[in-house]
């Protein structure tokens, strides 16, 4: 299984980050080993002092196929689910300096707590899901998938030109604007139509 992440894929957050915002989806991958699902706590690693949430939404890829074309690419992916994309940002930002591979500040143990997976076919509006982090009780990240720079179906089309999609990958689509530092004791939520999805405790 791959875990395909998606960088910089909200203008308010790329702005956010004063990052460009990219001309093409800038990708990157987990291995499974990221994945916390359950709701099993989150345990604050000891090589960051700068833990940053990013709630994003994950699409599951339900069908294998290389250079899907677009006006097929609604057919690769049937579900959705809450996914954090936690980003060892005080890491990522000395390799980003340097011109780096991201993987040791994005990919490492536990650095990605899943929620169940919500069928498409129940959710009110597939072309605009509504997202909410909250920390502690308090809304912090709030998006729709409808301001996406690059849709699912562009997401899809772009990568399997590259990988071959197989059955229960998953694409971490990126995050809207609010991301921020956790803390030890935190709670996170990862809400979706207004339905808890997701809670995440931090350790
Ligand atoms: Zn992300």
């Amino acid at each position: 299984m791959k875990i395909f992440c998606i960088g910089r894929n909200y203008t308010d957050h790329a702005k956010e980050l004063n990052n460009p915002v990219p001309s093409e989806p800038l990708l990157f991958m987990k291995p499974p080993t990221a994945l916390v699902v359950n709701n099993k706590p989150f345990f604050y690693p000891d090589f960051t002092k700068d833990l940053h949430y990013e709630g994003e939404i994950v699409l599951r890829v339900c069908k294998n196929g290389r250079s899907v074309q677009p006006e097929f690419a609604h057919r690769y992916y049937d579900a959705v689910a809450f996914g954090i994309d936690f980003t060892a940002r005080d890491v990522q930002d000395k390799l980003k300096q340097k011109g780096h591979p991201w993987e040791i500040a994005k990919a490492f143990d536990g650095s990605a707590p899943l929620s169940p997976w919500v069928p498409l076919d129940e959710l009110p509006n597939r072309q605009d899901i509504h997202f909410q982090l909250k920390q502690n009780d308090r809304v912090v990240q709030d998006g729709h998938t409808r301001d996406l720079i690059f849709s699912f179906d562009t997401l899809i089309v772009h990568i399997s030109r590259y990988f071959t999609l197989q059955k229960g990958d998953l694409i971490f689509t990126g995050t809207p604007a609010g991301v921020g530092p956790v803390a030890i004791g935190d709670r996170l939520e990862g809400w979706l139509e207004g339905k808890l999805l997701l809670s995440c405790a931090i350790k």
